[in-house]
């Protein structure tokens, strides 16, 4: 490693360090991490100059001077992050730390016109405004689309639910005054997913709703794949010959784990499906069970794969989590290691995810250099 990686790795240390604590000595830090105290010092000079670190008052000490404690300043940046559905703009603003300070859902129909963008970009303003945020911190804004996004060459190239085949980002991005960065929904709802795990830097991210889908994080970057189709889980072939998928193909994970599966044809949503399982529907506990059989022979195909953590994320995770051992008992039973399926976590952010992993696009960036 030469000297400026070593210093750049050092960096991030010291600020996952800081991230993790709630203050902390420069001799606390050195010790901690093994470093050597004017390493530190050198380091948090210029993290400081940043306004990335911030003096967190003194500490106690048993004599002599008191040792300042420093700790991030959270707020000293902020991020926007956009996810476009067909129906909805979600709109999120978060800080250094992750945590989303302001959210915000406005329902409207996606056109691939200038008027769209234009009222999109106006969104945004408004809700910059409302909450007075100083667009000098603004760090830019990440949008989350929803289909194959080439990040080398900012373009949409095919998106089924907004019905757009090569759609430059410029073309949104002329209308906001600010950097724009761009990538698929379900890859940016994994790395916000991963980035509040500690200690985790490779996962997977399975996103179950009428779609299944996925993305692939490997030391806490996105691997897209060689035709930016990767992560793909939903179309991983798990019965041979099976039923048909909305791909047109026969016996896809989706074909079984699509939240359609739960509610056609007898309920309107996936929280009228839960609620009639709750009150002990025999029809639909059969449903259940069966689904898991499904769901639990693709997270074991996944995990065998990449043997890493597995995030459940999409509409359906919050009932998965309720019935989390349900799914382990099966994953358990699946798993040739006889290994505790306790590489599973459950999503955080839920529908906020996919804005918050556009807005976390800047913060890794600038937390990184
Ligand atoms: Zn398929």
């Amino acid at each position: 490693m030469n000297s400026l990686n070593l210093r750049a790795e050092n960096r991030r240390k010291i600020i996952n360090f800081l991230y993790e604590s709630s203050g902390a000595t420069k001799k606390k830090i050195a010790k901690s991490l093994n470093l050597s105290v004017p390493t530190v010092t050198l380091i948090l000079k210029d993290l400081t100059e940043l306004g990335l670190v911030q003096p967190a008052g003194t500490l106690q000490s048993s004599g002599g001077r008191k040792p300042t404690a420093v700790h991030l300043a959270y707020d000293s940046k902020y991020s926007v992050g956009i996810a476009i559905t067909l129906y909805h703009i979600r709109l999120v603003v978060i800080n250094l730390g992750e945590e989303i300070v302001h959210y915000k859902c406005v329902s409207h129909t996606f056109e691939n016109t200038a008027q769209y963008y234009q009222y999109l970009a106006d969104e945004l303003e408004i809700f910059l405004n409302d909450h007075a945020l100083p667009r000098n911190k603004l760090l830019g804004v990440g949008l989350a689309l929803p289909g194959i996004v080439n990040t080398d060459k900012l373009l949409l190239e095919y998106s089924p639910t907004l019905q757009v085949h090569d759609l430059p980002v410029q073309a949104i991005a002329k209308f906001i005054p600010y950097p724009v960065l761009a990538d698929n929904e379900a890859n940016l709802a994994g790395l916000a997913e991963i980035w509040r795990i500690n200690d985790v830097e490779s996962a997977i991210y399975l996103s179950i709703n009428k779609g299944v889908g996925g993305a692939i994080i490997l030391q806490n970057k996105i691997y897209s794949g060689a035709t930016g189709h990767s992560g793909e889980f939903g179309h991983m072939t798990i019965v041979k010959d099976g039923l048909t998928c909305s791909c047109g193909k026969r016996g896809c994970l989706e074909a079984y784990c699509s939240t359609n599966i739960l509610t056609d044809p007898n309920f309107n949503d996936v929280e009228e499906f839960f609620s009639a399982l709750k009150m002990g529907n025999q029809y639909c506990i059969r449903k259940w069970q069966s689904y898991l059989d499904y769901l639990a022979t693709g997270i074991n195909n996944i995990r065998m794969i990449f043997n890493c953590d597995i995030i459940l994320g999409g509409e359906i995770s919050q009932y998965l989590e309720a019935d989390s051992n349900l799914l382990s008992q099966r994953l358990l039973g699946l798993n040739p290691f006889n290994e505790q399926p306790n590489y599973l976590h459950y999503s955080k952010f839920k529908d906020k995810a996919s804005a918050t992993g556009a807005a976390l696009l800047f913060v890794d960036d600038y937390l990184d250099t």
